[in-house]
């Protein structure tokens, strides 16, 4: 049996809640200089930056609130915003108060809000004006009963709307807030749909959450120092929302670090964000990379200053990479690989390899602090040696304790503690990994997460059809999108009528922009299930013949 293992030093875990260690690290920045500065709005650079001074306060108000509000122990509260300070002081806020912080993608439709407000039980709803009308659609028969909105116009609020401003002027005394918090207490809720189905609630406890921290600042703390990074300001243009962005974010916070921030993702702020800031090192997921190669705009921009480049999210094909290099001869180019459910990279580079080549960027990296690797033939779960091809399985203190209430997914997922990724890959005799395929039924368009599952499921509401699978379709900007295989029940329906009712129902990204194909059926296995090779061959002739 062949365990891998990391050869950077074991972090332990740490042995304060996750609020405790935010709250701890702020106190000590306010301490050390009482005007240090969290976060910078890098779109809209007259914004007044917020200092971490500020920054506590308001979360501290928001726990205020909160508790008045019956908000407790054990109270899930669903954040719906981009990028911005309030974000952060609501994950902070509602933690104080015991209780768990779970984000939604602020591009979803009502629908598909409701069904995760639904599945979690979320009492509260943090959004901002903008999205407000369809997150009210969304809270209808949930048990959400606070919503506060952060509003950008003066308009006023429906009521039963709690304006954001309302907070501002709350007292931050939040010395009656006593929950009994542990670390087994459940922290954080995000989303994903793993390795079947729709998505679940990825539970992550106190302990994974200030662990995931503790690796990821171990191994920033690494790579600046080796890069040379000037590691004051930190740029974070991923979606706090995203796992990515999650950690960047409150690295940056527990290491007293400003944070420039885009609101939203912004291709332009992003390359001004480096020429001004003269960033070292860039977290990017492929598309971002694409843009990179291939806009004619980025030769407006002094980009001299990356020397490494971390891509993650979704695989880097190897013509990206290349065209990277290329472009960016002075740039290293390294991928980490990680999921929803291991909490933070489980395979990370190795940057003190001197001998860089292809060898380092078709790697996934090696294993990460802490965490334990081992590849299994997904047939016969024979455990597998260096340069064998099979599922990669995790194990580490960072890996979730399981999906929200839903035993049979997390059975299927965490064997004998072990966590079974649905990726397919192999290590060499060097120890470094390559992810080669998906043993999953996950598509990802711009390295997002978009469960076929629940496409088919929409397509299958539609009266004229009878039957469908959804794949996705390999594409070099966006990695991948989604594509479908229709069975008609009535001759007259058309691909444009197929495209037009996934729209209605469900966030740009996810739509079918792969295409729409018609067939007689749907291969299916006796149990009923979707023989998704037989589509992707099928998928892949079809490309061929354009
Ligand atoms: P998420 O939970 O949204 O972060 O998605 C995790 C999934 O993204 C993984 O299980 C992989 O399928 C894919 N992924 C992430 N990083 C990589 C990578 N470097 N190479 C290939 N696939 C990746």
């Amino acid at each position: 049996m062949v365990i891998w293992r990391s050869r950077d030093p074991h972090i332990p875990a740490p042995r304060e809640t996750f609020n405790q260690m935010l709250i701890n690290a702020m106190e000590s920045h306010i301490a050390a200089n009482p005007n240090a500065i969290a976060m910078i709005r890098a779109d809209v650079p007259t914004a007044p930056p917020m200092t971490y001074k500020g920054l506590l306060k308001l979360s501290k108000q928001i726990a205020f609130f909160l508790n008045s509000r019956g908000f407790g122990h054990g109270s899930i509260g669903s954040i719906m915003m981009s990028n911005c300070p309030e974000f952060v002081s609501f994950v902070l806020g509602s933690i104080i108060c015991g209780g768990v912080y779970s984000p939604v993608n602020p591009f979803f439709l009502s629908g598909e809000i409701q069904r995760q407000l639904r599945n979690n039980g979320s009492v509260a709803l943090f959004v901002e004006e903008d999205i407000l009308e369809t997150a009210l659609k969304a809270v209808e028969n949930t048990s959400v009963k606070i919503i506060v909105c952060l509003r950008n116009t003066t308009n006023t609020l429906p009521s039963g709307v709690v304006d954001f401003e309302e907070i501002r002027n709350l007292p931050d005394n939040i010395s009656h807030i006593k929950p009994e918090i542990s670390l087994d207490d459940m922290c954080t809720l995000p989303y994903s749909s793993g390795t079947t189905g729709f998505p679940k609630g990825v539970i992550m406890t106190h302990r994974n959450v200030s662990t995931m921290i503790a690796i990821t600042a171990l191994y920033f703390k690494k790579w600046n120092d080796l890069i040379g990074e000037d590691s004051r300001h930190i740029l974070l243009q991923q979606p706090i929302c995203h796992g990515v962005g999650f950690l960047v974010c409150f690295n940056a916070i527990i290491n007293g670090a400003s944070m420039v921030y885009l609101s939203r993702v912004d291709p332009i702020v992003f390359l001004t964000c480096i020429h001004k800031f003269k960033f070292r090192q860039i977290y990017v997921v492929p598309p971002l990379l694409v843009l990179m190669v291939k806009n004619s705009l980025v030769a407006k921009f002094d980009l001299s200053s990356i020397k490494v480049a971390f891509c993650g999210g979704a695989p880097l094909g190897k013509q990206l990479a290349q065209a990277f290099m290329r472009r960016f001869p002075h740039c290293r180019i390294y991928q980490c690989y990680g999921m929803t459910e291991t909490g933070t990279s489980s395979h990370v580079p190795d940057l003190f390899d001197s001998s860089y080549s292809q060898k380092n960027y078709e790697s996934c990296g090696n294993v990460c602090s802490t965490f334990e690797v081992k590849i299994v033939d997904p047939e016969t779960y024979r455990e597998l040696g260096p340069g064998e091809t099979g599922e990669i399985v995790v194990r580490g203190p960072t890996v979730m304790q399981g999906y929200y209430n839903n035993p049979e997914s997390t059975k299927h997922t965490i064997r004998n503690g072990w966590l079974y990724t649905g990726d397919i890959g192999r290590a060499d005799k060097e120890g470094r990994f390559y992810i080669v395929d998906r043993l999953k039924e996950l598509i990802k368009v711009r390295s997002i997460q978009v469960p076929p599952a629940m496409l088919e499921d929409l397509l299958l509401e539609h009266p004229k059809i009878a039957d469908a699978g959804v794949v996705g379709m390999p594409d070099f900007e966006s990695g991948e999108l989604p594509f479908a295989f229709v069975v008609r029940r009535s001759p007259d329906l058309t691909a444009e009528e197929v495209k037009a009712h996934v729209a209605e129902h469900v966030a740009g990204f996810e739509c079918l922009h792969g295409g729409v194909e018609f067939v007689d059926q749907i291969p299916r296995s006796p149990s009923g299930k979707i023989l998704r090779r037989y589509l992707k061959e099928k998928l892949k002739e079809i490309c061929n013949r354009k």
